[in-house]
């Protein structure tokens, strides 16, 4: 392809893109509005519209409601409906493969139990799942393969850190797209809830977003003016909160995911004869027993500096934090965000919401579908699709 070519070829995907990015960000639009928002012709509007129906990407739905006389605009949705997505979700105890929509609304799932094992045997049943899945449906139709995984994904997709899953690191993007013929987009699973939040969580008017997801560790991402923040690694789990803390499973003592934990809190109760597990110390917690309350509201503390300290760098209008371990006493949480307060910059304290959330395995998928969807109309994605 010579150089002009290459550059209309660019130019015509860059459009599509940007008008598709449009009517996504914005259900029920007309095609006026389209060229407004764009910047773009209405006739390459009428244009780059009729390919992307064509392509099943967006439909026509109903008329307008404006009260002027003349033909009215037809409005336009995106439509998720006509393409798939392959979801996959690692954890520390299970394995979930979903087959979805383009808005991750699950159609079909593969469970499987998943606990202390390698790297290889997690990539079998991930691939007997995708195999399974992959079956049901027309592979043209299936754009690309999401893994989420609680581990800290460096940018080819490969695996670095891989929590308590211990894992050395892993190319699962390179294995699964040798196997299936598929773009596979590896992140963190933290990344994929925190698309969840920054999709129907955040508020309409927040710029700059921490989330900190307490699942599996402590994980925070940050979205500025409503995308992902790629140049923050996120994990201040393994940040020191405390200098000769407890030996983290990273090499480092005083970890902020350690000092904050419950398995910590129950095995310090358990030393102190009142109790023998975490949910013991849960219930010592809820029902005001001194050394459990002793104990958890230490817990938040190291939580709230460890949030102090990320907030100080990162400057968020709103911070999320999803609760996770903490879902069986969120008390604890409002012990962290007034830790967090006291010692963030005054200046910056009063201007930031701090919300607390519960992000369901069902929402982390439509989380995934969002960033998936983010990787695919991409113009650095060169996928068939445009
Ligand atoms: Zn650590």
């Amino acid at each position: 392809m010579n150089g002009q070519v290459g550059n209309v070829h660019l130019m015509q995907k860059l459009n599509r893109l940007k008008v598709l990015s449009c009517i996504r960000k914005n259900p029920y639009i007309v095609r006026p509005a389209v060229a407004e928002q764009t910047g773009l012709s209405l006739a390459s509007i009428t244009n780059i519209v009729s390919f992307l129906i064509e392509k099943g990407l967006v439909v026509e739905t109903g008329f307008e409601n404006a009260e002027r006389i003349g033909r009215k605009a037809v409005l336009l949705k995106f439509c998720p409906s006509e393409h798939n997505l392959i979801c996959v979700s690692i954890s520390q105890s299970r394995i979930s493969v979903s087959l979805t929509d383009l808005d991750g609304k699950i159609l079909q799932t593969k469970d499987f139990d998943f606990s202390e094992q390698s790297a290889k045997e997690a990539l079998l049943k991930i691939k007997s799942g995708i195999s399974a899945l992959i079956a049901e449906v027309d592979p043209s139709k299936l754009l690309g393969i999401g893994i989420a995984v609680s581990a800290l994904v460096l940018s080819d997709g490969t695996l670095a850190v891989s929590s308590k899953m211990r894992w050395d690191k892993t190319d699962l993007k390179g294995e699964l797209e040798k196997e299936f013929n598929k773009p596979v987009f590896v992140t963190d699973s933290s990344v994929a809830r925190a698309h969840y939040c920054n999709e129907f969580v955040s508020g309409e008017n927040i710029r700059s977003m921490l989330f900190v997801d307490l699942v599996d560790g402590v994980g925070a991402v940050h979205f500025y003016e409503g995308h992902l923040n790629r140049s923050v690694i996120g994990e201040i789990g393994h940040t020191t909160v405390e200098k000769d803390g407890d030996e983290c499973f990273c090499g480092n003592r005083g970890c902020l995911e350690i000092m904050c934990s419950l398995e910590r809190a129950g095995e310090q109760y358990k030393k102190s004869g009142k109790g023998k597990s975490i949910d013991d110390v849960i219930k010592g917690y809820e029902s005001g027993e001194k050394t459990a309350v002793a104990l958890l509201n230490r817990a938040g503390e190291y939580l709230g500096i460890g949030m102090a300290n990320a907030v100080n760098v990162l400057n968020p209008d709103a911070v999320i934090i999803n609760a996770g371990q903490y879902q069986g006493c969120t008390a604890v949480l409002d012990v962290a965000i007034d830790e967090a307060r006291r010692r963030i910059f005054s200046a910056l304290s009063d201007g930031i919401e701090f919300k607390t959330a519960e992000i369901s395995d069902s929402m982390m998928i439509e989380g995934m579908a969002q960033n998936l969807c983010e990787c695919i109309f991409d113009i650095n994605f060169d996928g068939e699709i445009f």
